[in-house]
């Protein structure tokens, strides 16, 4: 059988041409979908037609426009085990976790549905007599949508839905390697009735597409998730320009294991964050940095119940951890496991490709842990995005929060500990933007804002009613009655 088509999606019309194809990395011989490799041409054009349609879009009312987000929630609710299994099907993540993003995209595209109706300005007394002064939120012309391969769903959902709620048209350039989860959005946006140009869809080469993008006369601002480098580029070509820019980059997130932690829940908290999605969260546990007084019994703990994860093609059940999602990042995880063997030594545990049987069929790593990582080496500097975990030892919490802070990176960070006044000295100086107290680094809701600090990010954040500052302007008025 042949794989099904996915064209562009572009002033309401789908729009063929050239294909690539997007394959399942649990079983590199399945063909999940063809797409059209979108040209430059397609993606001025995208813009452009969002540039028509912003006038009419922005005009709509907000509630009126929150039924629309309601109606697509409402079809992607319809599709919710078919998009559960295509999801991980094209990126590798298990059944239960491709189900929980899916949910997650639904509840995105129905909470800011009812920002329509709130659209929150602010009223304040004036000093002057007889002046009623107010500010109201205006769109802020068309955005474009560059999303990551690892969310392929909840990323483009909690881009687009605050977009649109805020009256801008937009054109999504989703990632080349899981462009199917995102491209079902923009049909349930098709099936919701969206007028033609308010929701455009460019997928193919993020060099050629996006280039195109950031030059595109009528295109006012972009909101980029994905790797730093794309991201300092992206930035650097918007600025020319004035574009107003939103980069939510890379990470090295640390876990603090305190001494007085509840033992079992800092294992399962570190063995979730560290190795579930296949380390390939950006909110991921890469460094595990733990006390000295309970270092060896818990880095036992963590050893053994690593080992006992199980390694598959994530439709199947009982599967913890699915592949690498291509044969990029396969190559990536084996590099950093032959740069920690030559850094820290033997792997505690894993340190191979999977292979024999169904395994040789994809891209499956042993997630691998590596003991006496200190802070200069490269496994506790850069971001691997692999089931990959370093694990550092602290003198005591400070040491441990000091050994936390020094990276270039500031996404999300952990303690597990019993100790409040630690909490409290936690939360004020760890640098990164997302932090988690005994729960693992990983794992957000949308009803707050979301993002990084430091090199991780940069620009108004996403998610909760953050996002609204993002997509929308301030109109000041005094009104002298
Ligand atoms: P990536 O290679 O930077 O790609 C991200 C997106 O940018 C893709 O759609 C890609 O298209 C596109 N792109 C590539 N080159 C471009 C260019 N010159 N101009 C405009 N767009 C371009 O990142 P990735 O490998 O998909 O994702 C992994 C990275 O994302 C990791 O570093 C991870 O930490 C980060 N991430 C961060 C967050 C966060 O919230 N901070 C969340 C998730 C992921 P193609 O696919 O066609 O190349």
């Amino acid at each position: 059988m042949s794989a099904p088509l996915f064209q562009n999606y572009i002033n309401g019309e789908w729009v063929g041409g050239r294909t690539f194809e997007n394959r399942n990395p649990a079983n590199t011989g399945e063909v999940v979908g063809l797409f059209v490799k979108g040209t430059a041409a397609d993606m001025t054009a995208a813009v452009d037609a969002a540039h028509v349609a912003l006038p009419a879009w922005a005009d709509l009312s907000g509630p009126a426009r929150g039924n629309l987000l309601y109606k697509v929630a409402d079809i992607l609710d319809r599709k919710f085990d078919q998009l559960g299994e295509e999801m991980c099907r094209e990126e590798g993540k298990t059944l239960p976790e491709a189900k929980g993003e899916v949910r997650r995209a639904i509840n995105i595209f129905r909470y800011f549905g009812g920002e329509g109706s709130r659209m929150p300005g602010a009223i304040v007394p004036s000093e002057r007599d007889r002046v009623h002064m107010f500010s109201l939120r205006k769109p802020i012309g068309v955005v474009g949508l560059v999303t990551p391969w690892n969310f392929p769903i909840a990323i483009p959902a909690w881009k687009m839905a605050p977009a649109l709620i805020c009256g801008n048209p937009i054109v999504v350039k989703p990632a080349s390697v899981s462009p199917l989860s995102s491209w079902r959005i923009v049909e349930a946006c098709h099936e919701a009735g969206f007028p033609k140009g308010v929701v455009n869809f460019v997928a193919g080469s993020g060099g050629t597409l996006g280039s195109a993008m950031v030059n595109a006369t009528h295109l006012k601002a972009i909101s980029f998730t994905g790797s730093c480098g794309v991201g300092e580029w992206l930035h650097a070509e918007a600025s020319k320009r004035r574009l107003r820019i939103q980069l939510e980059m890379g990470g090295k997130n640390p876990t603090i294991v305190l001494a007085d932690a509840d033992f079992n829940s800092a294992v399962e908290n570190v063995v979730n964050a560290a190795f579930f999605s296949t380390g390939q969260k950006c909110t991921a546990t890469s460094r595990v940095i733990v006390e000295d007084a309970i270092y060896d019994r818990y880095v036992a703990a963590l050893v053994e119940r690593t080992k006992k994860l199980k390694v598959g093609d994530g439709m199947k059940p009982g599967i913890d951890i699915g592949p690498a999602v291509d044969e990029d990042q396969l190559k990536t995880n084996l590099d950093y496991i032959a740069i920690g063997r030559a850094e820290a030594g033997e792997p505690l545990c894993g340190g191979n490709r999977l292979t024999g049987g169904d395994y040789d069929k994809g891209y499956f790593v042993e997630p691998t842990i590596f003991g006496g990582v200190t802070e200069t080496m490269r496994l506790a500097q850069e971001e691997i995005f692999g089931p990959i975990l370093a694990v550092m030892r602290a003198r005591d919490f400070y040491d441990a929060l000091r050994i936390a802070n020094n990276i270039p990176f500031g996404l999300s960070a952990s303690v597990q500990t019993t100790n409040i006044s630690r909490v409290f000295e936690f939360v004020y100086r760890a640098e990164a933007g997302l932090l988690t107290v005994n729960l693992p680094s990983a794992g957000v809701e949308y009803q707050l804002p979301f993002g990084g600090t430091k090199d991780s990010s940069f620009g108004p954040k996403e998610q909760g009613q953050a996002a609204m500052e993002f997509y929308s302007d301030h109109k000041t008025v005094y009104l002298k009655y």
